[in-house]
């Protein structure tokens, strides 16, 4: 390129450059690789603080900092023996911090061809820069969520294609990376519904969120047929003026902590010596049993069966011993009743027996028939061979009965009346205690 700025003094360049919208420099380059600043225009000077009447005439070496300098120089040495217009990125320390520049150095030539100037073009891209940058970062943070999270995570776009998915998600629903690079949503999920218990409910779900777009889920319990319970958790995906993007989709396997929950459920209602309902499972129980008579009109019977002298076989034989005896005194029992009934320990030597549909006779026989298979098995194995007996009250529900805890009361009550009677009996042992409609329904 001609020189149009030959002979120019500083103070006219720098007003040929204050035409340019951009911030421009003029740098005379001088023998030897040096390079002096001839000129800033007026948007330079506001946008860098320096002073056209300050710098013009400058060498780089004196304006910049050494580190700055050498960087700097670099580039315009690489125009001149380029001889070329060279455009570069670069970051400026300035006292409003930071700044990033796209630069560009267009080269002027002597009559033997060589470059004696550079006019250099800077456009402050600092917001675009830093747009980059928080990008970079945002993606940065992603990825490392995608791989270290523990959710199967995949997101896919409004027309159902697969954006993005992490191992987890792989693992999770046993899905090759091919199926997965393929793109398709349906493809996709056509490729796991077998693996689920009930595909159809699934699928139905899952295009229903494909119509609803701005609908969340949250905990939605995904059971497996090999056993596996996942908990799914969507939401949509919008951009800045609600377009719908797509949506995410996470699955985690809460398995264990389902296990752990179940577990913790069953223990909460079961004893844990004998292994049957304890007292909390079978309060319930009869809550319900309780209820369930009243609205129909159905006869309910409740026995407490207490082991006799209990103390002495803990005493005689040790408390292991003990323990063993309430082992087989569930095992006889429980033959005995059926499925619908509910057997429990209340607590120590104490069981309680909830007999849904039952009067007062047949609980009673069913007492009887109890009371003589304790009294006639050997307890204690093979070394130490014992007799056991127990006592049982019977109650049957009345039509004036207020709540579960009257009957079981008088369940107790008769209980002690069989223990005070002689033990190894039942209460009562005839049809006195329960009168008027209740005999009516035995
Ligand atoms: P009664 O005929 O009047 O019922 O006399 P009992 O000895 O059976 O009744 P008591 O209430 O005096 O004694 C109950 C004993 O049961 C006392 C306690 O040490 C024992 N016991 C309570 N829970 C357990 C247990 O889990 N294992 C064992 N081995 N013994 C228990
Ligand atoms: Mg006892
Ligand atoms: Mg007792």
């Amino acid at each position: 390129m001609k020189d149009i700025s030959k002979n120019r003094k500083p103070d006219e360049l720098r007003q040929m450059l204050d035409y340019l919208g951009v911030a421009a420099f003029v740098i005379d380059v001088a023998s030897a690789g040096e390079f002096r600043l001839a000129a800033i225009n007026a948007r330079h000077e506001q946008l860098t603080g320096m002073k056209h009447s300050v710098v013009a005439g400058r060498s780089v070496d004196e304006l910049l900092s050494p580190d700055m300098a050498v960087e700097v120089k670099s580039r315009y040495r690489g125009c001149v023996e380029s001889k070329v217009v060279t455009t570069y990125r670069e970051s400026l320390d300035l006292p409003i911090g930071k700044t990033f520049w796209q630069t560009s150095l267009v080269p002027f030539f002597d009559e033997a061809g060589n470059v004696i100037r550079l006019l250099g073009t800077a456009n402050e891209i600092s917001a675009q820069v830093n747009l980059e940058l928080e990008a970079r970062y945002q993606s940065t943070v992603m990825s490392a969520y995608l791989d270290e999270s523990l959710d199967g995570i995949v997101v896919v776009d409004a027309q159902n294609r697969i954006k993005t998915w992490n191992r987890r998600f792989l693992e999770i629903w046993d899905i090759s990376e091919e199926v997965m690079n393929a793109r398709d949503g349906h493809a996709a999920l056509h490729a796991v519904v077998d693996q689920l218990q009930d595909p159809s409910g699934f699928v139905e779900k899952v295009m229903e969120l494909y119509v609803d777009l701005d609908k969340e889920e949250h905990g939605v319990r995904v059971d497996m047929k090999d056993g596996r319970v996942l908990e799914r958790h969507s939401r949509g995906l919008h951009g800045p003026e609600g377009d719908y993007w797509g949506r995410i989709w996470f699955y985690r396997d809460v398995t264990e902590s389902h296990r752990m929950t179940e577990e913790l459920r069953r223990m909460s209602k079961t004893d844990a010596l004998t292994g049957i309902a304890n007292r909390r499972a079978v309060m319930e129980a009869l809550e319900k049993e309780f209820g369930r008579a009243r609205r129909l009109d159905h006869s309910l019977s409740v026995l407490i069966a207490d082991l006799d002298h209990f103390k002495q076989i803990n005493d005689r034989y040790g408390h292991a011993t003990g323990d063993a005896v309430l082992k087989e005194f569930v095992q006889i029992v429980t033959p005995e009743i059926r499925v619908s009934d509910h057997f429990a320990r209340l607590g120590g030597e104490e069981f309680v027996i909830v007999l849904p549909e039952t009067g007062l006779g047949p609980a009673r026989q069913l007492a009887e028939r109890l009371c003589q298979a304790v009294a006639f098995h050997a307890f204690g194995g093979p070394q130490a061979q014992f007799q056991v007996t127990v006592s049982i009250g019977i109650a049957t529900i009345r039509d004036h009965d207020p709540s579960p805890e009257g009957l079981l009361g008088r369940a107790d009550r008769r209980l002690y009346a069989a223990k005070s009677e002689g033990r190894n009996r039942v209460h009562p042992k005839g049809d006195i205690e329960d009168y008027g409609s209740l005999l009516s329904r035995q």
